[in-house]
């Protein structure tokens, strides 16, 4: 049979089990690192479908490797299956969860015949902003050997070759000290008022920044009562740029914003995190124009992107991946609009109808990804990525 039909028929046989499973994640939602119900999910399928299995590797309780098939080219295929806080989730990662299994068992039925090794890597904390999932298992050699990795993640519409930016998220620590707001307000040091004009300098900062930064932020924590100088206060902060190289330039404006929060209180400033930053996207050609045959043969025509291709759009730690290993990141549309991720609407949207057929289109055209990869060989993938990492 033609691998491609072969590799059909085993996704079909496991298609009401991985739709349930998407479900199931999405109705359980767990935040990054903390991803216990749904690991555990993943494995115990993979391991039900013969995959060798290893959960909490890298010292990371959630992450996990599993393998079938023993061939020369190593296929990597990414699960991510955290959520959001509060509105749970809000970016779909049940569907790049399951599709990634979908995808997985779909290759293993043909990777002997072919010449593949099919890995999944679980993935924690994609959420998290600084030092999450991928980060730290690339860090830590979780994607050593591998020739190619991809995943499909849900959007509103098809895109192939969204724009990820570079991302830094940090904490913001004021520490200033109490007093009677009333009867001793001179001998108080404000740490709330320490934000509040970085966050006034932060909006004159915009001014002066490419269109495609963003800084965004929240204060987490305010103060503790309306009649004590506040001493403590906190925010959590994220900066993009087009380029880890850009980052690194508006990060350093950004925190001069802080700084003078700090001085023009007199609070201390402390900044932690950020140290471990989104490596923008580079998307393989090679697997990309791949991708772009499959999930066209399956009914995507991957038009109507336009601007959206091309504007900046969120940020991955799959894009430090794709600094190390050749790899795609196709955004899979699940018919969404006018709900768009991070919002509550765009979370019921991702186990409607369309959210199970991307979960389907998905994993078949990355498994049939994997098979044109094994049929041409590892040495096509070489025109725009660094080598694959040694063995
Ligand atoms: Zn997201
Ligand atoms: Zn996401």
């Amino acid at each position: 049979m033609d691998p491609k039909r072969a590799a059909q028929e085993r996704f079909d046989t496991a298609r009401d089990a991985l739709i349930d499973l998407s479900h199931r994640i999405h109705a359980h939602p767990e935040l990054g690192f903390e991803e216990e119900k749904a690991s555990a999910w993943l494995c115990e399928m993979l391991t039900d479908a013969g995959f060798s299995v290893e959960s909490g590797i890298c010292a990371l309780p959630t992450a996990f490797r599993a393998r079938a098939g023993s061939g020369p080219v190593n296929v990597g295929l990414c699960a991510e299956y955290d959520s959001l806080p509060g509105i749970g989730h809000a970016c779909g990662h049940n569907i790049i969860a399951a599709s990634a299994l979908g995808a997985a068992f779909a290759a293993a039925q043909v990777a002997d015949e072919l010449g593949l090794t099919v890995t999944v890597i679980g993935t924690p904390a994609e959420e998290v902003g600084n030092a999450s999932g991928k980060i730290l298992l690339l860090e830590r050699g979780a994607f050593d050997g591998m020739h190619a990795a991809m995943m499909v993640h849900p959007a509103p519409i098809d895109m192939l070759r969204a724009k990820i930016i570079a991302a830094s998220m940090f904490e913001v620590h004021c520490t200033g000290r109490e007093s009677h707001a009333s009867a001793f307000p001179e001998l108080g040091v404000n740490a709330a008022d320490a934000l509040t004009i970085a966050q006034t300098a932060l909006g004159l900062l915009r001014q002066h920044i490419r269109s495609s930064d963003r800084i965004h932020g929240i204060v987490t924590h305010g103060g503790d009562a309306p009649n004590v100088v506040p001493a403590h206060t906190s925010a959590r902060y994220i900066v993009r740029s087009e380029t880890l190289e850009q980052l690194t330039e508006l990060r350093g404006k950004v925190y001069r914003c802080f700084e003078a929060g700090a001085l023009a209180t007199g609070a201390r400033l402390e900044i932690t995190g950020g140290d471990k930053p989104y490596a923008e996207m580079q998307h393989n050609e090679t697997l990309a124009e791949l991708y772009r045959a499959n999930i066209k043969a399956l009914g995507r025509s991957l038009a109507g992107a336009g601007e959206w291709e091309t504007r900046p759009s969120g940020s991955t730690d799959m894009g430090n991946v794709s600094r190390v290993v050749p790899s795609i990141h196709p955004m899979i549309g699940i018919d969404s609009l006018p709900a768009v991720n991070h919002q509550p609407d765009f979370a019921a949207h991702c186990v409607s109808a369309p959210a199970d057929k991307a979960l389907r289109d998905g994993a078949l055209a990355m498994a049939w990804t994997c098979i044109d990869l094994a049929r041409q060989g590892v040495a096509s993938l070489q025109s725009n990525s660094p080598e694959p990492q040694a063995k």
